[in-house]
């Protein structure tokens, strides 16, 4: 099965198609080191080590399928 992503918290697998949660704190979503999450309480594990000053999450929709080269 194809994996969109991992957790970055729990390193569970997001696969394509499924739904993960998005810090909307502009520098978690930049480069190579862009964060996903499995759930909300991952999010918040996060939130200690990120010290964000106002931060929320977003639940997104990962695409369906691997794109295709
Ligand atoms: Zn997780
Ligand atoms: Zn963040």
């Amino acid at each position: 099965m194809a994996i969109f992503a991992k957790c970055s918290i729990c390193r569970k697998e997001i696969p394509f198609g499924g739904q993960y949660y998005r810090c909307t704190v502009r520098s978690c979503n930049m480069g190579k080191d862009r964060l996903y999450f499995c759930s909300e309480k991952c999010w918040e594990a996060h939130l200690p080590t990120a010290r964000h000053k106002n931060a929320s999450f977003v639940i997104e929709q990962a695409p369906d399928e691997p794109s295709k080269q």
